[in-house]
Order: C-alpha cells, then structure tokens, then sequence
C-alpha cells in the first residue's frame, strides 16, 4: 500500500495501450492495481509501483474506478463475465475501441450487474498518453465523468461528450473518417506530381497548407448543413463535379490511379442528379445521409 492522496484505481488489460496507461496512473502519484490475462505484462509496472491483482474480481474491487482496455468487447465479455458479481458498486471506464452499439449495450450490460459504466475512446497512441497530446473522449452519465474527470485527467486531455454511451465510438470513427480522406487525398496528389519528378517532401507543404485552409471552411460549411440551406456562395457543386472530372482526366492521363476522384464524381453526379448542381458542397451531406 502507498500513502498518497490520490484516488486508487485499477487498470484490466496492459496490451501496448492499458501499460500506457497504467504507467500514466503511476506517474501522477495514484495507487494503481493491475490485472492481466498474461500476468507477465504486468511485472513492468509492478517494479514501478504498482499492485498485481490475483483475479479480476480482487481488480475492481481495488480501485475506486477501474479503466478497462482490452482488444474488444468480446474480450470484455469473457473477461467480465466471469466475475459478474464482483461488479455491483464498481464503476468502469471502458476504453476498448468498438461501435457505438457496442457502448450502448455494454453500458445496459454492466448496468444490470449494478455497476457505474462510462464508455471511452483514445485518439491517441501509447507514447504520448499521459501528455496533454492524448485526446481521450468519453460519454455517459455526466456525474460518473465529473466524479473522475481529475483522475482521468492523468491520462491526458480528457473531453466529456455527453450521456449516450454511443457517442465516444462515434467520435472515434469520425476522426478515423477524417484522417483517412486527408491522407488518401494527400497520396493522389503525391502520386500525381511524381510523374513530373516532384518528389513527396517537396510537395508536402503546399498540401499541407490546402488542407488547413480546407479545414478552415468547415464551421460555415457545418452552419449550412444545421440549417439546411445550401446558398452557393463562393462555388457551385456543378463547378466542382467539372474540376473532378479534370482531375479524373489527369489522374488516367499520367496512368495513376483514378478510383478516388471517380468516386467523388459519382457522389457529386448524384446529388446533381437529385437536384442540387446550382447548391454549394455541403449539400453532398443528403448523399453521405443515405444508408
Ligand atoms: P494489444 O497490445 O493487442 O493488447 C490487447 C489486450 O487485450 C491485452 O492485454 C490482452 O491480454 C487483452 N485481451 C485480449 N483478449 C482477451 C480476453 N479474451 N480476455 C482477457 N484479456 C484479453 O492492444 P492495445 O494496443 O493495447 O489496444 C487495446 C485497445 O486500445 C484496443 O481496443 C485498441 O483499439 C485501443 N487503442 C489502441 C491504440 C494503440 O495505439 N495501441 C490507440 C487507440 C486505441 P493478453 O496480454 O493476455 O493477450
């Protein structure tokens, strides 16, 4: 046992990401339990400090809140289903990536067991966890997140993003949706200009200057979408289907791949199908809507 002041908690999982954030835990001063299906991950962290729990039961009931990372919710089924009972009076951070479904019925699960449940999501990787550079978003009842929010804090930018236990997921994949068009666009552009000899460090900051000032748009863009008006203010969606048309053209003429860029055109051709040519970009929204 420690005497520091801080809250106790437990951490069940330590992959790459739960050491990470055990190691965090420890480093702010809080007597930390950990458990592990492979206890040897944990003989790290209890040179450093921390306490080996002998079963997941004697975990939650060591820390005041215990955060769980493990690689899915199955894992977190068959780990917590073994130990039902233990889990009335517990309250768990789940930060277990999975779909906002997922959350939701995890949160209905550990509830009827008795237990304070808050989902999570790590836009981060587990070097910078601990630092204010790990973006870690949580949703859930909104005093469970207040209660812990300074502990919780200990593992980097915590953000409360309100009571359905769906949304932390749904951040995760929106950012994921974000990151992967940026650098996809990136890559064409790359592959474009290394027809010409322009080399990727070369063009790096020029792209990196479009995207910044694309991102620019988006709070105005975003006001278009929640009123559902879209005015064409500065271009037309028929002016830009034309201009990717010119970079479909290009992309074949040089023999790099087109797949992207026709794959815009046709979401743009269909929302023009659909009526909407002589509106601005935002209102592909109704095409992103459909299922
Ligand atoms: P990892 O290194 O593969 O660790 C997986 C952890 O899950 C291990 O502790 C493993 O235990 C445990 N586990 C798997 N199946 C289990 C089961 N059936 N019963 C009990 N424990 C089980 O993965 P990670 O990188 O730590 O990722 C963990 C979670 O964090 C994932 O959901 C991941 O998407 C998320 N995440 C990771 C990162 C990252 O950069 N690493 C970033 C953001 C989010 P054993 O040690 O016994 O195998």
């Amino acid at each position: 046992m420690t005497d520091s002041d801080e809250t106790p908690v437990t951490i069940i999982g330590l992959g790459l990401m739960g050491q990470a954030l055990a190691g965090a835990f420890l480093k702010a001063g809080h007597p930390t339990t950990v458990w592990n299906r492979t206890s040897a991950k944990a003989d790290q962290l209890v040179a450093d400090g921390a306490q080996l729990a002998p079963t997941v039961g004697a975990a939650l009931k060591a820390g005041e809140l215990t955060v769980i990372c493990v690689t899915d919710y199955p894992a977190l089924y068959e780990l917590l289903g073994a130990h039902e009972a233990e889990l009335a009076g517990a309250t768990l951070i789940n930060l277990t990536s999975g779909s906002s479904e997922q959350a939701r019925e995890a949160a209905a699960w550990t509830g009827r067991r008795g237990a304070r449940y808050l989902d999570g999501a790590i836009m981060a990787i587990p070097s910078v966890i601990g630092t204010a550079d790990a973006m870690i978003l949580h949703s859930g009842p909104q005093p469970d997140f207040e209660s812990h929010a300074t502990t919780l804090g200990a593992l980097g930018t915590v953000t409360y993003l309100g009571a359905d236990h769906g949304l932390a997921s749904l951040y995760d994949v929106a950012g994921l949706a974000m990151m992967w068009s940026v650098l996809n666009a990136w890559l064409q552009g790359t592959a474009l200009l290394a027809t010409a000899g322009v080399d990727a460090a070369t063009y790096a900051p020029f792209a990196r200057e479009i995207a910044t000032g694309v991102a620019a748009w988006l709070p105005g863009y975003a006001e278009q979408i929640d009123a559902g008006a879209f005015p064409a203010e500065v271009s037309a969606l028929e002016t830009d289907a034309r201009a990717m048309e010119h970079l479909i053209e290009e992309s074949e003429a040089v023999g790099v791949n087109a797949d992207l860029p026709k794959l815009l055109k046709t979401m743009a051709d269909r929302a023009i199908a659909a009526g909407h040519g002589g509106e601005q970009y935002p209102v592909l929204i109704k095409e992103f809507s459909k299922p």
